[in-house]
């Protein structure tokens, strides 16, 4: 694939890579075609949901030569972590933990309090800019790559989310393999290949966060309305995903 100097090019490129993902139904082809296709490093965030559990088994069944790495924020759930390890026991291909830089969460906590997040939106994207975001940027520099789990009916500002698409901030194509995926499709796939998941799930969380800004939901809401739930409903995101083309981190700093 081109490098970032090379503008229309890669434009070029990751359209011919959106349209050759979309040719095949089957998720260890399309991450197949994602490994043929771009070079250096590719790394695979996994938040440990069930559609990141999908993505894990076709990387991890062939082997493929992806670098797996999760963000510890500090405030998850036991049962996420509890994914980790079942995830471990599993598959044959390690699974890094990245953790947030302590000065940094130890300035934030003296600042805004040990739960400082639900005071302001401006203090809860602080919080994931801290713990998720700032981590996030660290494992992603110098990759050529970046695999998620995003799938378009998530949400309603998920819904053009293509197969593969030109970070402009991070520098590398953005690889979304089963953005096409309904949910029905996802359970059925987690269900026939036995892929561990988070016992969250069965207990009215189908979106899981941090422990403290994650809630269950009940059967007519939103898939991620148990996210932040005392905010506004629109554009509930955590900086990972929505960032603007010159995104600046919340807190100011690098
Ligand atoms: S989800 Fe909540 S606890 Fe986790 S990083 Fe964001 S604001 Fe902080």
């Amino acid at each position: 694939m081109a490098t970032a100097n090379a503008t229309v090019s890669i434009a070029d490129d990751v359209s011919e890579l959106d349209r050759r993902i979309a040719e095949t139904d089957d998720l260890e082809q399309r991450i197949g075609v994602i490994r043929e296709a771009v070079s250096g490093r590719i790394a695979f965030s996994t938040s440990l949901s069930i559609e990141d559990q999908a993505v894990l088994h076709a990387i991890a069944t062939p082997k493929a030569d992806i670098d797996v790495f999760t963000l510890d924020t500090g405030r998850h759930f036991p049962e996420t972590l509890d994914v980790i390890a079942a995830s471990s026991g599993r598959y044959c291909i390690p699974i890094r933990i990245a953790f947030p830089e302590a000065r940094k969460v130890e300035e934030l906590v003296a600042r805004d309090g040990i739960n400082g997040f639900r005071d302001s939106i401006d203090a809860r994207k602080a919080c994931c800019d801290a713990r998720k975001v700032q981590p996030l940027r660290r494992q992603l520099a110098g990759a050529g790559g970046w695999i998620t789990g995003l799938r378009r009916d998530q949400s309603g500002g998920r819904g053009d989310t293509p197969f593969a698409s030109w970070d402009n901030d991070f520098k590398l194509v953005k690889l979304n393999p089963i953005a096409d995926w309904s949910f029905e499709k996802l359970e059925a796939y987690v269900a026939d290949n036995s892929i561990p998941i988070n016992a969250l799930h069965a207990q009215g969380y189908p979106s899981i966060g941090c422990q403290p800004c994650t809630r269950a939901i009940e059967p007519w809401e939103d898939i991620r309305a148990g996210r932040w739930w005392w905010e506004n409903q629109d554009g509930k995101e955590c900086g990972l995903h929505n960032r603007p083309a010159n995104f600046q981190p919340a807190s100011g700093e690098k």
